[in-house]
């Protein structure tokens, strides 16, 4: 497995690979690596000759500055997985390598995907996505992207971001893995106290209960989700960034509970900002 962290070590494998025709499979990532990340290495691997991972605690698309501070870094265990997972290529770079001090800010966003959801309290955040992922999709000139679906508005952005200024790719969506209570896999778990981990499982839980509901007859949005809301809030410390349901495309809200919806929450579990996603189709 080759490390790179400067440009233009990075440009001469991919100048090679394409050279060999290779095919290229890219996950962008942000460190702290875990099954979840592996997945889309994984399908990867099965799409691809060569497979990119590149790791970068990006702080422009943070929009607290103790969140990104707080974010884990864990580069030794992160290499060991990649190298034991199969990956090609890992891409290591420093802040001053993406932003170099001359570069003249340009800022990107996709306004209608970007307002609802994690847009709405996480200002400026997909602006400082799409700028990552566009630099680091031209750097690696991978024929696909793979990108997990547990951040589902991301890969909605990333996928317009692709699909409409015609980058020379595929963007692919990987299904979110789960822990065995079913709490999706992120680095943040990490952050949690016991107590809160515990706490955290209402999460999965709770789209269960979604489920149950739908197919249990609930047609009214408002009713849903307060019945969601309160399994969530009663008795914990948890706290509701938001709990929204939205068209799986278009990511606008919808008033009737018919045909796909998206149900979509993000949550602070004591300080840790969690989020979660799940499609449903509404019984006729
Ligand atoms: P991050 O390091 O959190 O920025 O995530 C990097 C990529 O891994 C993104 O495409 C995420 O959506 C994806 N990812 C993170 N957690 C999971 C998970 N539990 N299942 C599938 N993909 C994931």
């Amino acid at each position: 497995m080759k490390v790179v962290s400067e440009i233009s070590e990075l440009k001469k494998i991919i100048q090679e690979w394409k050279q060999q025709k290779e095919t290229l499979g890219f996950c962008p990532t942000m460190g702290t690596l875990h099954a979840g990340h592996m997945d889309l290495v994984h399908h990867s691997k099965k799409q691809c000759t060569k497979t990119i991972v590149s790791i970068f605690i990006n702080p422009t698309q943070f929009n607290d500055p103790k969140d990104f501070e707080a974010y884990p870094n864990n580069t030794e265990a992160d290499l060991k997985l990649c190298e034991e997972n199969g990956v090609d290529l890992v891409f290591l770079p420093s802040v001053g390598v993406m932003y170099p001090k001359t570069e003249t800010p340009i800022q990107m966003s996709i306004p209608s995907l970007q307002k609802t959801l994690c847009g709405r309290t996480r200002p400026g955040h997909f602006e400082g996505v799409l700028q990552i992922v566009s630099k680091l999709f031209h750097l690696t000139e991978a024929d696909y992207g793979f990108f997990g679906l547990k951040d589902y508005q991301q890969f909605r952005v990333i996928s317009s971001l692709v699909d409409e200024l015609n980058f020379p790719m595929k963007i692919v969506g990987v299904p979110t893995k789960r822990e065995d209570d079913g709490l999706a896999m992120s680095s943040r778990n990490l952050r949690l106290s016991k107590k809160d981990r515990e706490t955290a499982t209402l999460i999965p839980r709770m789209f269960q209960l979604a489920k149950k509901t739908l197919l249990g007859g609930e047609k009214n949005i408002t009713v849903w989700k307060e019945i969601l809301s309160d399994f969530l809030l009663t008795g914990t410390n948890i706290k509701i960034d938001y709990l929204e349901v939205v068209h799986p495309i278009t990511l606008q809200p919808i008033t009737e509970l018919k045909g796909n919806v998206l149900l979509a929450t993000a949550v602070f579990v004591g300080e840790v900002r969690l989020i979660d996603n799940e499609i449903f189709v509404c019984p006729e």
